[in-house]
């Protein structure tokens, strides 16, 4: 009987101990699992969206985005970084680069001040000729600890390939950048440039939109021309915007954007594409139609874009005042792209991609989460929403119906400034510029919608989906 109870008591603890081990090696294996999972996933404060687009074989997926997402987080979509494996982690100089800056700052280092670019434009643009007499632009660049070379490269190229007698002058906003190499250095190399270099330097921090306002208010060129400080231009890049605007001081035109990865630095042309949003208000590149194609300029057609991607941009400079320049109200970065893009079309002026403009930019892609940036994004979002979406604004509360309540500051003198220009209805900006964008709220919205395409009769749907 004792020797059983022993058997027992022998035999119960060989099966938990095998149970613990089993349990542990379960465990341990999960845990390696997770670890992986978060080797490769980032937080990233823009998100990455791989969109139908014309030519799309001829870009390396969503590597065409660089610019603009505009994006918080959404409930539908967690912002997420994949590795590349172009990158070797492994490597602090790269690793601490990446963080710092958002790009390969082994190779900027190795590219240094300036190199030359592939002409990328359609061979179309080639005869094509521009008068002699443009108007003049000022280029206004701010940054914001951005890599030392990669700004260098922004200000050469301009400098290298701009006429001069069209080049008013370059300004650099810096808004409170805090690397050392911004400073000293930076005044020190720049000194070749002088004559058409001003350098402003912010004593607070005012973000992207109100800095942009600041280097406006220094300009005197006849036309503003905004770049980000991470672009490289391309041959004859200026001079199709001038001309463009020189023809109809209210409309506004971007260049076709390149793509310079980040990870290579290598410059990769895009195709044509338009600049839309979704009902999130985020930024997406989208279809260009090829009937839109089919004049007697076939690919090199200025392209009608129902918003800008955000940096890049050229504008009349006393256009740009009497439109109301940005919101002032608007906080850091992100929403002001979006919001001006609405305000052009529905207070009389004109937006159009032209594709025999061609610049770089490189498609930074930072490794942190910015919580104020992100924050910045829906504040500014709502003010837009309260501003300029009439009664689409629930199709903005649908997607994100937590602000629907948040604050957006005193938007007053915006909504003085959209009666005082006489601006037309966001339901005309939908009929006439963006039917696509009406279209998706079909399918998403939960309420009376009225369809009017000009030829037709206006018609109801009572939607429920
Ligand atoms: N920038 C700035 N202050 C800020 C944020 C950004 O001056 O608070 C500058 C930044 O250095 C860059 C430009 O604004 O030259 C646009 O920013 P970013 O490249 O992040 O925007 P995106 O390319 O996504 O439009
Ligand atoms: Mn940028």
């Amino acid at each position: 009987m004792r020797n059983a109870i022993i058997q027992c008591l022998f035999c119960g603890s060989i099966i938990f101990i095998i149970w613990t081990a089993l349990l542990v090696s379960y465990f341990h294996h999960n845990h390696e699992i997770n670890q992986q999972d978060a080797n490769i996933v980032w937080p990233l404060q823009k998100n990455m969206h791989l969109h139908k687009i014309h030519g799309l074989e001829q870009i390396q997926a969503y590597h065409l985005r660089g610019e603009r997402s505009n994006t918080d987080e959404t409930d539908e979509e967690k912002p997420f970084f994949k590795l590349s494996d172009n990158l070797n982690y492994s490597d602090p100089e790269l690793f601490d680069g990446l963080l710092k800056y958002g790009l390969n700052v082994i190779i900027s280092r190795s590219l240094g001040h300036e190199r030359i670019v592939p002409d990328t434009r359609n061979e179309r643009c080639l005869k094509k000729y521009y008068p002699i007499k443009l108007p003049t632009a000022s280029v206004v660049i701010c940054f914001f600890n951005e890599e030392y070379n990669a700004l260098f490269r922004t200000i050469s190229s301009v400098i290298n390939l701009t006429p001069d007698h069209i080049l008013e002058e370059i300004i650099l906003i810096d808004d409170m950048s805090e690397y050392d190499d911004l400073k000293e250095k930076l005044n020190y190399h720049l000194e070749i440039f002088r004559g058409k270099i001003k350098l402003v330097r912010n004593k607070k921090k005012e973000g992207l939109i109100r800095s942009r306002m600041i280097g406006a208010a220094y300009a005197s060129g006849d036309v503003l021309v905004f770049l980000d400080s991470h672009c490289e231009v391309n041959k004859a890049w200026l001079e199709p915007l001038l001309y463009a605007i020189s023809k109809d001081p209210k409309m506004v035109v971007c260049p076709l954007i390149d793509v310079i990865d980040y990870t290579t630095l290598e410059y990769t042309p895009s195709p044509i594409v338009r600049g839309a949003f979704d009902w999130y208000l985020r930024f997406k590149w989208d279809t260009v139609f090829s009937y839109e194609m089919e004049g007697p300029e076939g690919p090199i057609t200025p392209v009608r874009s129902p918003a800008m991607a955000g940096g890049i941009f050229a504008i009349n400079r006393h256009y740009f005042n009497e439109i109301g320049k940005y919101d002032q109200g608007m906080n850091l970065w992100g929403g002001e792209n979006v919001e001006l893009s609405l305000r052009i079309w529905m207070c009389g002026g004109q937006l159009f991609i032209i594709p025999c403009s061609r610049v770089g930019h490189i498609n930074k892609q930072h490794l942190q989460y910015d919580a104020g940036v992100n924050k910045a994004i829906s504040y500014n979002n709502l003010r837009l929403v309260h501003v300029w979406l009439d009664e689409y604004k629930e199709q903005f509360f649908l997607r994100k119906p937590g602000l629907k309540f948040s604050n957006y500051g005193n938007i007053s003198e915006r909504v003085a400034l959209r009666k005082r220009l006489g601006c037309k209805s966001f339901q005309w900006y939908l009929d006439t510029i963006f039917p696509e964008l009406e279209a998706s709220a079909l399918m998403k919205g939960k309420h009376t919608i009225f369809i009017n395409r000009g030829f037709k009769n206006p018609k109801s749907f009572n939607l429920e989906v």
